[in-house]
């Protein structure tokens, strides 16, 4: 679960990490008044934030300045029901304007290979680092934590000293590296970005000059598996961006991942929604989708699985392979006819039950003259012969 810069930053906050205050505003007149606020507190300018889920909103022209109230009322109506990326902005964020000496790239992610938490830090932060990884892969900078010891302090200082930074901001990056692995682990994120985490100016009243790192951006996705460990995370995840197939299978609380082919898969179980896919590709065709519709599958979940699959336009053929445990075939079944049932698209299916209750299933189907296989061969062969079909 992806959740916004602003929820992210309250995230690192709780976790002691410096994030200069911020506001977020959903309309010009809002933006107006969060920006009066700041301007009142000293601030010489603002700074106005596009909150979507993607990178690259100051490329876009999501992350803008402003000197007043009025000007930043302006820019925030310009900002909001902008495009991004596909994704239509509704709210902003609004805070004083940091004044940016350098900008650093400071990241947390999970690296299977090794299953362990890694920290990648960069002196090269304020651009994507996917493009710092490709054009200058030597300028990333990695250190990874014991399962056991946690991040240790050493780590920390030797990413930091990587990146070029000395005394006196060395610490401060120790205790915002350490906040960031801390970070990860009180939430089950698998990925926090802070890009740029910033050198920045500050003016003191007496008119003397100091320099300090602050996290200025803040990306962050939680491990979906680890939100029933975390009851109040659920509540950032923001509803405005869900993709509308995502969130139907969540309430059905199925699997399902788009791909890009033309085979609507409809299984129960991963490892069998694996190998199906797989089956599908050696008979020359390309899955649509995974969809695991999960163990005891009723039929309304079976039902909703079929038109999350009918709902993706470039599906020319249903795969419907079904290995009957707890999920009991005939139910499977009756949920396939009733889908059929309302279907607006017509769109050649093929089904193979095994298991339990497969004999009232295939009774069920017979009548009902859907096409079935008895093997998983020769179910993939047809639905890939059916879809090509339907492309002439
Ligand atoms: P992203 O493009 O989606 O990653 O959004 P960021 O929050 O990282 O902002 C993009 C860029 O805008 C940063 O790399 C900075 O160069 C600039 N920026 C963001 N906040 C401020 C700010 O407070 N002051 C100044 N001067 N620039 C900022
Ligand atoms: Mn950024």
């Amino acid at each position: 679960m992806k959740i916004q810069e602003a929820d992210a930053k309250s995230l690192l906050l709780a976790q002691g990490l410096p994030v200069p205050p911020w506001k977020v505003a959903r309309t010009p007149t809002e933006v107006e008044a969060a920006a009066g606020t700041f301007l009142d507190k000293g601030a010489s300018r603002v700074v106005v934030k596009a909150q979507v889920l993607v990178g690259g909103r100051g490329k876009a022209g999501g992350v803008k300045l402003a000197s007043s109230a009025a000007e930043a009322r302006d820019v925030g109506s310009k900002i909001l029901g902008m495009d991004i990326k596909g994704i239509t902005v509704k709210k902003v964020l609004v805070g004083a304007a940091a004044d940016i000496v350098k900008e650093y790239y400071l990241g947390a992610i999970i690296d299977r290979s090794i299953s362990r938490i890694t920290l990648m830090a960069s002196a090269e932060g304020g651009v994507e680092i996917e493009e710092v990884a490709r054009q200058n892969p030597g300028a990333i900078h990695r250190v990874s934590a014991d399962p056991l010891l946690g991040l240790l302090a050493f780590q920390a200082r030797a990413l930091g000293l990587a990146i070029g930074l000395r005394d006196p901001l060395l610490n401060p990056f120790v205790t915002i590296a350490l906040g960031l692995f801390a970070t990860m682990k009180a939430n089950d994120a698998d990925l926090v970005e802070v890009n740029p985490l910033a050198i920045v100016a500050e003016t003191s009243s007496d008119g003397s000059s100091t320099q300090r790192l602050v996290c200025l951006d803040a990306k962050m996705t939680i491990d979906d598996s680890g939100l029933a460990r975390h009851p109040g995370l659920g509540a950032l995840r923001d509803l405005d961006e869900e993709d509308p197939t995502d969130a139907q299978a969540r309430k059905l609380g199925i699997n399902f991942i788009h791909l890009d082919g033309t085979i609507g898969c409809m299984v129960n179980g991963a490892g069998l929604a694996m190998t199906t896919m797989d089956l599908v590709k050696r008979y020359g065709g390309e899955p649509a989708n995974f969809l695991d519709v999960g163990g005891g599958a009723r039929r309304d979940t079976v039902a909703g699985a079929m038109e999350l699959i009918l709902a993706d336009p470039k599906v020319e053929a249903i795969l419907v392979n079904i290995f009957g445990g707890i999920t009991r075939g005939d139910e499977v079944a009756a949920g396939l006819i009733e889908a059929r049932a309302q279907q607006t698209r017509d769109v050649p299916m093929v089904v193979r039950i095994v298991g339990t209750n497969a004999t009232q299933a295939a009774r069920l189907l017979t009548e009902a003259s859907f096409e079935t296989a008895t093997s998983l061969d020769e179910a993939a062969e047809k639905a890939v012969a059916l879809s090509k079909g339907a492309a002439r």
